[in-house]
C-alpha cells in the first residue's frame, strides 16, 4: 500500500509546485520542495529514535515551521502527531503525554525549562528541541525515501478537546478526517494557489491547524506563521506579505479596528476573514465591510473538524448563525427522542461525515456515548431557520431549567455584556425550593468601576422573559477560564454557585 495519508502531501506538493513557497516564518521561507526535503530527513531522524508505525510523537511550542515538519514527518513514518496546548500548565501537559503515550518531544526552547521539570513517568524517551538541535538532527539524516504504508483510515493525529466541561478528551483524527476536512475548506472558501495565511491562530488548535493551516497547503499557497497575535504586527504582516486570508476570534478582529493604524492600513491584498468560536457582532462586520471585506464564519470542534459554515455573502442576512453544513457534512438538529426539531425549536447538534473522528483515544465509554445512530453528538443546542441556517445557541450542558423552561445562559450573558461597566460574566444555575433551580449571574466589574446589582438585573428588564432573569447577581474580581480562555462553568457553579448573599 502506498502513502494515502498527509505524510505524503509534501512530495505531492513538490513534485507539483516546487519552487513555491510553502512557509514564512521571521525572515525564514521554505518551499514545498525544501519542505518536503526537510520532511523527509526529519522521518529519517525520528526513525532512528525508535519511532515506528503507530507510535506517538508530541509536540510543544508555538507556530514555527517544525510543528508542520513534524506533523508530516510523523505521517510519513505512519506514526501519530500529538499537538499539546502551550498554555498548559506542567501537570497538565505531563497528563496529555502520559495518555496518549508519546514517544518522542519536540518541543520549543521556550518551553525547556517546563519540559525538564516533567515527571519521569511517561513514556517520552527522545526529546528534540527546536533550534539547532532539531536542525542538526534534520542535516544529519538521510533524505532518501520512506516507503512507509499508511491507509487513509490510519490515525494522524491524537488532538485534545479544551477540556472546557471537563478533563481533556483526546480525539483521535484520521488521514481521511483530515483530508475530506481540507477539501471541505477548499470547497467553501474557494481557496486558491496564491493564497497567502497568515497563521496567528494557535497550530496546536483545530482551527490554526484544520480549518487554516493544512487546506492551504493542501491547494499549495503559502503560510506566514506567526507565534503570537498582535494587533499591529497583525497590519504589518498583511501589508508585508501581501496577506489574502486571515483568521481569528471576534475579539482578535476588533483589537485590529482600535489599532491607530487601522485607517491608513493597506488592506488591498486580503480577499477572506474567517472567524470561528463565537458569532462576529454585527458593528464588527459593519467595521470591515466599509473596508470592502466580509467575514466567513464557522462552527466546529476537535472531534468532527470545521461543521458549519457561513458564507460572506450572507454574513449581514443571516447574523448569529453559525450557517449550513459544510459540503461533506450531514448535520441533524434532534429532540432527546431523536426527532429533527420544528423551526424555532431548540435541540442538540449532531454531525455525521468524512470529517468526524472514529473515536477517543483510550476511552471506549465516553467514544460509546458520544454517538448516537452513527452521529456524532457535539453536546451544543442550537435552532434551525426555515432556510436550513443553524444558530448555536448554548451547551447543553449549561442549560438551566427553571419551573419546567429550559434556559440558555448564553443568551443572557450576551446581554450582560452590552452593559459598559461589565467585562466578563457567566450565568449559573443555583437550587431554588419554588423553581427547582435558578439563574444567577456571577460578573466581573469593569476595573475602577463599582457595579450595582439591581441596576444590572433593570437593564435586563424588558429584554428578557421573566423566568430568565438572575434572581440573584455575585460580584467577582475575575472566572476560570481554560488555558485557550474558554470560560469553566464547572467551577463557576462551583465557586459561586453556594455564595453567601450579602
Ligand atoms: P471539551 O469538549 O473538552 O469540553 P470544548 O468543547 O470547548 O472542550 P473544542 O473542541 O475546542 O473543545 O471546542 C468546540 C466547542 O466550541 C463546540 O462544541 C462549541 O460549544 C464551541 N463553538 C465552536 N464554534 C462555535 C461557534 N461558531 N459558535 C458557538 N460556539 C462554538
Ligand atoms: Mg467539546
Amino acid at each position: 500500500m502506498r502513502n494515502e495519508g498527509l505524510g505524503s502531501w509534501p512530495a505531492r506538493r513538490a513534485r507539483k509546485t516546487p519552487h513555491r513557497a510553502a512557509l514564512i516564518h521571521g525572515d525564514t521561507t521554505i518551499t514545498y520542495a525544501e519542505l518536503h526535503d526537510r520532511t523527509t530527513r526529519l522521518a529519517h531522524a525520528l526513525r532512528a529514535r525508535g519511532v515506528r508505525r503507530g507510535d506517538r510523537i508530541a509536540y510543544l511550542g508555538p507556530n514555527h515551521p517544525s510543528f508542520l515538519e513534524t506533523l508530516f514527518a510523523a505521517g510519513t513514518l505512519g506514526a501519530v502527531f500529538v499537538p499539546l496546548n502551550i498554555r498548559l500548565a506542567g501537570p497538565e501537559i505531563g497528563y496529555q503525554l502520559s495518555d496518549s503515550g508519546a514517544k518522542v518531544l519536540v518541543y520549543g526552547p521556550s518551553h525547556a525549562g517546563l519540559v525538564a521539570g516533567l515527571p519521569g513517568s511517561t513514556d517520552v524517551r527522545a526529546y528534540i528541541e527546536v533550534g539547532p538541535e532539531y536542525e542538526a538532527a534534520v542535516a544529519e539524516a538521510a533524505n532518501d525515501r520512506i516507503d512507509e504504508p499508511v491507509g487513509a483510515d490510519d490515525t494522524c493525529l491524537i488532538l485534545y478537546t479544551s477540556g472546557t466541561t471537563g478533563r481533556p478528551k483526546g480525539a483521535m483524527l484520521t488521514h481521511a478526517n483530515a483530508t475530506w476536512n481540507a477539501v471541505n475548506f477548499l470547497i467553501d472558501k474557494d481557496l486558491t494557489a496564491d493564497e497567502r495565511a497568515l497563521v496567528s491562530a494557535p497550530l496546536f488548535h483545530i482551527a490554526g491547524l484544520t480549518v487554516l493551516t493544512l487546506p492551504v497547503i493542501l491547494k499549495g499557497g503559502t503560510c506566514v506563521l506567526v507565534e503570537a497575535f498582535d494587533p499591529g504586527d497583525t497590519l504589518d504582516l498583511v501589508e508585508r506579505h501581501r496577506i489574502t486570508y486571515m483568521f481569528g476570534v471576534p475579539a482578535m478582529f476588533d483589537q485590529i479596528t482600535r489599532h491607530p493604524r487601522w485607517p491608513e492600513a493597506d488592506l488591498s491584498s486580503l480577499r477572506m476573514l474567517s472567524c470561528g468560536g463565537a458569532p462576529v457582532p454585527t458593528p464588527l462586520i459593519e467595521a470591515y465591510q466599509d473596508r470592502g471585506l466580509t467575514f466567513l464564519q464557522g462552527y466546529g470542534m476537535t472531534e468532527a473538524l470545521g461543521v458549519l459554515f457561513l458564507d460572506g455573502e450572507h454574513s449581514v442576512s443571516k447574523a448569529g448563525s453559525a450557517g449550513v453544513p459544510h459540503f461533506f457534512a450531514d448535520v441533524r438538529v434532534v429532540t432527546p427522542d431523536l426527532r429533527p426539531v420544528e423551526p424555532g425549536e431548540t435541540g442538540e447538534v449532531q454531525v455525521r461525515g468524512p470529517s468526524v473522528m472514529p473515536g477517543y483515544w483510550g476511552l471506549p465509554e465516553e467514544t460509546a456515548a458520544a454517538f448516537a445512530d452513527g452521529w456524532f453528538r457535539t453536546g451544543d443546542a442550537a435552532r434551525v431557520d426555515e432556510d436550513g441556517y443553524v444558530t448555536i445557541v448554548d451547551r447543553i450542558k449549561d442549560m438551566i431549567i427553571s419551573g419546567g423552561e429550559n434556559i440558555y445562559p448564553a443568551e443572557i450573558e450576551d446581554l450582560l455584556l452590552t452593559h459598559p461597566d461589565i467585562v466578563e460574566c457567566a450565568v449559573i444555575g443555583v437550587p431554588d425550593e419554588k423553581w427547582g433551580e435558578v439563574p444567577r449571574a456571577v460578573v466581573v466589574p469593569r476595573a475602577g468601576c463599582s457595579l450595582d446589582p439591581d441596576e444590572v438585573l433593570a437593564t435586563l428588564s424588558g429584554q428578557l422573559a421573566k423566568y430568565k432573569i438572575p434572581k440573584s447577581v455575585v460580584l467577582a474580581e475575575e472566572l476560570p477560564r481554560t488555558a485557550s480562555g474558554k470560560l469553566l462553568k464547572t467551577r463557576v457553579r462551583k465557586r459561586f454557585g453556594n455564595h453567601q448573599l450579602s
